[in-house]
């Protein structure tokens, strides 16, 4: 078994960075250009995060590859973090993001695509109500503040390191047993740990202790946990979590912004799970911003028993630009011709075909890693086992290695998402460009263990 030679990684890191700036004198001036107007030289902080010195700045993006303005062609596995899980500018959502934008783009009214998409989402999903945000981070908050609306309770409940976007009362972590601000949380608005349960995934006995108190008015979970790698349920606790949560008078808001890669329904569908509130925000446009949620007949008459039309738009439910037309023309396109249960049976077996690979190369090289999938998205991991929370998971990250894999794909012609060592299969994504992974993926491994 391979232990990583941390010498030779900083040596190979060295190499990979001089390289990544030699080729891309194009990028590296824009980025000089960026840092005298832009905060670090990036429009969005976690650009930062990309493994060269400074981000590819991109020239165009189509279908499953990006160029960048120096001219090199990558294929992307990031996909905006899911944002373009349909590949990027899909014919279909193009076409009615056309139309819309000569007809008007914000109107503070309804149009008929609002009432499709809220009835494809119905049948998708089984879930009868749906409202629109601009974000699934806003589709998420405004989940949890529907929900102690109509509990009438304060705190809610997430598992330890889950991402839900830029939600406070999620900024949490479990140390050492105890709740604390997560480490590098920006200006927490109050002590998190006042707003938020944290327990770890897969742990009924804390399930338990955490929801029997009666002051939880809801969970957010994502059915599988996507950002800190994948981490599945064990078989029954989804069923034990839908048991407990309606024991104890808590709503359960599932989160399917990423696990929607699981299918056209995402795990709701998949595992038969019944949400109070379910999520889906980044692909449901195809790229262009949008976000949805829905909840039960329950829970919609016990807003509208509390419904109040004078202060209804001031009530923390909110944005203006959300349920756009322009937006509803790209969900409706993009369920419609896109997220469609034929793309998803060309997507997943190529995920599986990534997984395959990736997993051939680690035994190959007898590396202590392992690679865990959920439909279109798949992640190596850097502990031999799988993990069973997010404990489990948080410890095996390796930021040192993990930036040298980035980049080293990044230089041959490969884009993955910039959190962790995700992959993310397209509609537009080929058995060619998963041969060029594996390949490079391989030749990252010879280079670790030389
Ligand atoms: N939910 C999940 C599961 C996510 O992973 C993310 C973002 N990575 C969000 C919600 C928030 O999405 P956005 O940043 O588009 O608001």
């Amino acid at each position: 078994m391979h232990a990583i030679d941390r010498n030779r990684l900083q040596t190979l890191m060295q190499q990979e960075r001089q390289k990544f700036i030699e080729d891309r004198p194009k990028s590296r001036a824009l980025f000089e250009r960026a840092r005298k107007s832009l905060l670090a030289g990036v429009p969005m902080n976690w650009m930062s995060k990309w493994a060269g010195a400074f981000p590819p700045f991109v020239s165009k993006a189509y279908g499953a590859e990006v160029v960048d303005v120096d001219g090199h062609r990558y294929i992307d596995f990031c996909l905006g973090d899911t944002g373009a899980m349909t590949g990027h500018s899909p014919a279909a959502t193009v076409s009615a993001a056309q139309q819309q934008l000569a007809s008007g783009f914000t109107l503070m009214l309804p149009t008929e695509d609002a009432i499709w998409v809220g009835e494809d989402l119905q049948r998708r999903f089984r879930l009868p109500y749906w409202q629109f945000a601009m974000s699934a981070t806003d589709a998420n908050r405004f989940s949890i503040r529907l929900a102690r609306h109509v509990t009438g309770r304060q705190k809610i409940m997430v598992f330890n390191w889950c991402y839900h976007g830029t939600v406070d009362e999620t900024f949490i972590t479990l140390e050492g047993g105890v709740a604390k601000a997560r480490s590098g949380n920006v200006g927490p608005p109050v002590d998190p740990s006042l707003t938020t349960k944290v327990i770890e995934f897969n742990d009924v006995d804390a399930l338990v202790i955490a929801l029997q108190a009666q002051d939880v008015a809801c969970v957010l979970a994502e059915p599988v946990m996507t950002n800190v790698g994948i981490v599945h349920p064990d078989p029954g606790y989804h069923q034990q979590l839908r048991e407990l949560t309606r024991r104890y008078g808590t709503l359960l808001i599932i989160d399917e912004t990423h696990t929607i890669c699981a299918g056209p329904g995402g795990c709701t569908i998949t595992d038969h799970l019944e949400p109070d509130f379910l999520v889906f925000g980044k692909a449901i446009g195809g790229g262009v911003p949008g976000a949805a949620y829905g909840f039960t007949r329950e829970v919609a008459d016990a807003i509208e028993a509390r419904q109040n039309i004078e202060e209804c738009d001031v009530g923390g439910i909110g944005g203006t630009l959300a349920g756009n037309a322009l937006s509803l023309a790209a969900m409706r396109a993009t369920l419609a011709k896109v997220l469609t249960p034929a793309a998803f049976d060309q997507m997943i077996p190529l995920a599986a075909s990534w997984a395959i690979g990736v997993e051939r190369a680690i035994s190959e090289f007898d590396m202590p890693w392992h690679v865990t999938r959920l439909g279109c998205r798949a992640e190596y991991l850097f502990s031999r086992d799988r993990p069973r929370n997010g404990s489990e998971a948080h410890n095996a990250m390796d930021f040192e290695l993990e930036r040298f894999m980035h980049l080293f794909a990044m230089n041959r012609g490969i884009l993955l998402t910039p959190f962790h060592n995700m992959a993310l299969v397209s509609p537009a994504t080929t058995q060619t460009h998963i041969d060029h992974h594996t390949k490079v993926f391989r030749e990252a491994l010879k280079a670790l263990t030389a």
